[in-house]
């Protein structure tokens, strides 16, 4: 995980966030460490903090719990209260986090929104009270999106026309719970679990009205597979890569140009304006029947590249170069997604080479949050390729690029010497100059309690859970396990990095700076940072390994 998104803290750590969320509340920092219960947190400052999830602990309000969690350094997104804090209380973060949820629900881009509010201020200091204009107020945003915005803060919101077609057949809120339950029971797991991870909740709140978030295929938290069982229960066509063009529907083609839009940074109506194709919507499931691709209006040669790649059409134009890469890498440069560039990078790696490969989980549940997260400025924090739980690779920072996913500095709470002690090392190792970086989608260590397992944030994590040193950790898929080999093999190759491991091996910290700045190889965080558990003991190095040496030829 990345440096903002921390779960291993030190008990100090939690002391400190707990008096900043009481000064903040114009409260007693040592009250609201009695209310949460952990006044034994002093006697063992410099420990790993290993009390419950801020989600979970006792005594303390929603507010004082996202108090906490934001002077943590925690992530952005977080679950809604069911009733909102009165307008008063509103931090800054919370407007930001509504935004942004908003913007997720709508199939947009959080920033955008933000900017667009005129709300950018707002990440400057996210702990303050929140004194801009009321929702409604807000400059820049269209009815819809206000809408959003209030349903995300717990305001009562009318539901709003949706100003474009979703690209998607319609369909009720009931019907996509339905659809959303079904696949759970198939898969023997909870409904609402499964809802929650898709981040579909709000739809219990008015289960009539028609389905307008994200299409299916966006939704985060789900696999691959029940995306198209969620759309088979929903009776929508599945999508299947079309082998010629007669056989694309309507709705295909317009999927295939909002997911254009979507990578472009465009709204999806405007690019099927200018194809003017905007005539589709009236029979989604007609047989398409319009220009061939590169015969679309107004479109340009990228745009029109990208649509045919979508539609599984064959490519044409003049052949690449050869690249002399192998067929591992030749398969893998097609299955990356750019999605970047992350706003958090450096263009440069100020002469250092490309020596080592930094193995992270994500602390988080689904790619499309985690993308979000390394594309919000705010967060600071970047990283080069994101592995989904399906095995979907996305691309944020370019690889001669400077990501910020491994750097050490000072945390709060830590002493003035332990601080200089982590400058030092990081300007001895220079990881993030030296490295590339891969995330892998994973919660990381989970809490039981009863026969269910729960995440940092206090939302359950559904699936398969392994015990190990002592702490349930969520398993890594096959299918993300498949990838990260195939990923890794194709840098190794392309940067000529040796596929091995630091002496101590691969996740173990090495105290040693003078060891890992000049080691080459592939690593975990947790072996460059002590204060860093990821990608944890549950992940398969050997597996890993033996299959990169495979795909190099070296086994
Ligand atoms: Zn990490």
């Amino acid at each position: 995980m990345a440096d903002t998104t921390r779960l291993s803290v030190t008990n100090q750590q939690v002391i400190n966030a707990i008096y900043k969320a009481a000064k903040s509340v114009g409260r007693n920092g040592w009250d609201l460490l009695s209310r949460a219960g952990l006044t034994s947190l002093v006697r063992d400052r410099q420990g790993l903090y290993r009390g419950p999830d801020i989600e979970a602990l006792p005594g303390l309000t929603a507010q004082e719990k996202a108090l906490v969690r934001e002077a943590l350094g925690l992530p952005a997104e977080v679950p809604q209260p069911e009733t909102p804090p009165p307008a008063a209380l509103l931090t800054n973060q919370q407007m930001i986090n509504a935004i942004y949820k908003a913007a997720a629900a709508l199939g947009k881009d959080g920033w955008d929104l933000l900017r667009r509010a005129d709300l950018v201020h707002l990440v400057r200091d996210r702990q303050a009270t929140y004194e801009g204009p009321a929702v409604d107020a807000l400059p820049g945003l269209s009815a819809a999106e206000k809408a959003q915005v209030k349903i995300a803060l717990g305001l009562p919101a009318e539901v709003s026309p949706p100003e474009e077609p979703t690209p998607s057949g319609e369909f009720t809120h009931q019907q996509l719970i339905n659809a959303i339950y079904k696949v759970a029971k198939s898969a023997g797991l909870n409904g609402w679990s499964l809802l929650r991870a898709a981040g579909l909740t709000y739809l219990v709140r008015d289960r009539q009205a028609v389905y307008r978030g994200p299409a299916i295929d966006d939704l985060p938290g789900l696999s691959s597979v029940q995306k198209a069982q969620v759309k088979a229960a929903l009776g929508l066509a599945e999508e299947t890569v079309p082998p010629s063009i007669p056989q694309i529907t309507n709705q295909q083609v317009i999927n295939a140009i909002y997911q254009t839009a979507r990578a472009t940074g465009q709204q999806g109506w405007t690019l099927l304006s200018r194809a003017k194709l905007t005539h589709l919507v009236q029979d989604r499931q007609g047989a398409y029947q319009g220009p061939a691709i590169d015969d679309l209006p107004g479109l340009s040669d990228d745009e029109k590249t990208r649509l045919k790649e979508i539609l599984g059409l064959p490519a044409g134009g003049p052949p690449k170069p050869a690249t002399g890469e192998t067929e591992v890498a030749a398969g893998i440069e097609g299955k990356i997604k750019w999605q970047g560039p992350s706003p958090n990078q450096e263009p440069t790696r100020y002469g250092h080479p490309i020596e080592m490969i930094v193995m992270h989980y994500t602390a988080s549940g689904s790619t499309a949050g985690t993308v979000s997260w390394f594309m919000n400025p705010a967060s600071k924090v970047s990283v080069h390729y994101v592995v989904g739980r399906d095995g979907e690779i996305v691309q944020l920072v370019k690889d001669e690029c400077r990501a910020h996913h491994a750097g050490q500095g000072p945390l709060p709470g830590q002493s003035e010497e332990i601080g200089e002690r982590r400058r030092k090392r990081n300007r001895i190792i220079q990881p993030n100059s030296r490295s590339l970086g891969i995330e892998m989608v994973n919660w990381g260590p989970l809490q039981k309690r009863g026969d269910k397992y729960y995440t940092w944030m206090g939302s359950e994590c559904p699936g398969e859970v392994v015990l190990k040193n002592g702490t349930y950790w969520q398993a890594y898929t096959d299918s993300q396990l498949a990838s990260v080999i195939q990923l890794v093999s194709h840098l190794c190759r392309k940067h000529n990095i040796p596929a091995q491991y630091p002496p101590l091996g691969p996740g173990t910290f090495d105290p040693d700076d003078k060891t890992l700045a000049t080691f080459k190889g592939i690593l975990g965080h947790s072996a460059l940072d002590n204060q860093k558990r990821d990608p944890g003991p549950h992940f398969d190095w050997d597996r890993l390994l033996a299959g990169v040496r495979e795909n190099l030829g070296q086994s």
